[in-house]
């Protein structure tokens, strides 16, 4: 059997929407994309979006207990076109970490609805005291191979796909090529390292920041810290929170124009997200969201409550162009995570598929091929 879709269809291949229709087979491979130039449509057909850094929504949280949570988190996401994901961890005591790697992995091939769970990101345990943002401070470990060792595994095989790293932490070169050897991708964040820091661990094989300005050494012009390093080396993907709180939006728009083409979108995500307003927790910290911001009792930022189709409706409204905006939440994270078969729509990939109306709302998500969300 073959779904057939027609609408404004978004093609990487001229980083423009046509109008046309697209179909895939009973195997949620798309076989064909066709326009239709004569016929004009209200709905958006875009690749599935691809989240790197989110830790919860709607009550639920990836430190939680209880399995069916991945299936919940998974939903949820798929309702804000999400199709994969990264469960995201905090700092936490080792035997909590190593169970929550356990559980994503028990949980990934059993979970058919909504988003597909791909992988874990470590975010800590091994960050800069100085710049935790609502990382529990008590719970962070001390950097060497060993901890690594107990932490992941010495035949570690990749499912943990990305960690965080403070690069001014002791070993860290020693750290990151073990990472890099076992699959892990590094990201730098949580530190406030100096420029030369960051640029010694990119050598050594990091490849990303996380959340790019927020909880990193700020630009200076003769220090410029990890914020100038991500401006200026282009071996690193950037992860940029949208919500207008994090960054500021005339900040947003410019690091979209010069290089958006390394900018990974990410909401940074919590429990919060799609509830009401009120007090959650995070890391085991109270936090208060309220506002469209979640806040630990000090103003301390911690995560957001921003969903993927938010971050797409703030860039356009902050007139971010669409093929920015489509290749950072979908086909930017794709390559940087190695997933080969999705993030754009092209023939022969998975049918991982967003179509919104013409407002940028999701409408349905397909995660290959099935439904797995529908408004
Ligand atoms: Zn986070």
């Amino acid at each position: 059997m073959v779904t057939i879709l027609r609408g404004n269809i978004f093609l990487d291949s001229i980083g423009a929407l046509i109008s046309g229709q697209i179909a895939w087979d009973s195997l949620g491979q798309i076989v064909a994309i066709e326009p239709l130039p004569q016929q004009s449509f209200e709905q958006i057909i875009l690749p599935g979006f691809i989240e790197e850094h989110v830790h919860g929504i709607a009550g639920d949280d990836v430190m939680n207990q209880g399995p069916e949570r991945f299936s919940r988190i998974a939903k949820q996401l798929a309702a804000h076109g999400v199709t994969s994901y990264l469960a995201t961890t905090l700092t936490a005591p080792f035997p909590h970490l190593t169970r929550v790697i356990q559980e994503t992995r028990t949980a990934a091939p059993l979970t058919r609805v909504g988003a597909r769970l791909v992988g874990v990101h470590l975010e800590g345990p091994f960050i800069d005291r100085r710049a935790k943002g609502a990382q529990p401070l008590e719970e962070v470990a001390e950097s060497n191979l060993g901890n690594l060792a107990l932490l992941i595994g010495e035949n570690h095989d990749g499912w943990v796909q990305l960690m965080t790293w403070a690069p001014n932490l002791a070993h860290t070169r020693k750290a990151i090529a073990w990472l890099t050897q076992r699959g892990v991708r590094v990201n730098l964040g949580h530190s406030l390292a100096t420029y030369e820091e960051g640029r010694l661990a990119v050598d050594a094989g990091a490849t990303g920041l996380t959340h790019f300005f927020n909880a990193m050494s700020p630009f200076q012009h003769r220090e410029p810290g990890l914020v100038g390093l991500g401006f200026m080396d282009h071996r690193l993907w950037c992860e940029l929170i949208v919500d207008g709180t994090h960054v500021r939006p005339e900040v947003v728009h410019y690091v979209m124009s010069v290089m958006g083409e390394r900018v990974i979108l990410v909401t940074d995500g919590m429990a919060a997200t799609d509830m009401d307003e009120g007090v959650y927790t995070l890391g085991g910290h109270a936090v208060t969201a309220t506002q469209g911001a979640a806040r630990l009792a000090d103003g301390t930022l911690a995560g957001s409550i921003l969903t993927m189709d938010q971050a797409l409706r703030n860039l356009v409204r902050w007139g971010v162009p669409l093929a920015s905006i489509v290749r950072s939440l979908a086909t930017n994270p794709a390559r940087r995570l190695g997933l080969t078969d999705c993030g754009s729509l092209f023939v022969g990939a998975r049918a991982d598929v967003v179509v919104m109306d013409s407002g940028f709302h999701v409408i349905k998500t397909y995660r290959h091929g099935r439904l797995v969300y529908e408004r």
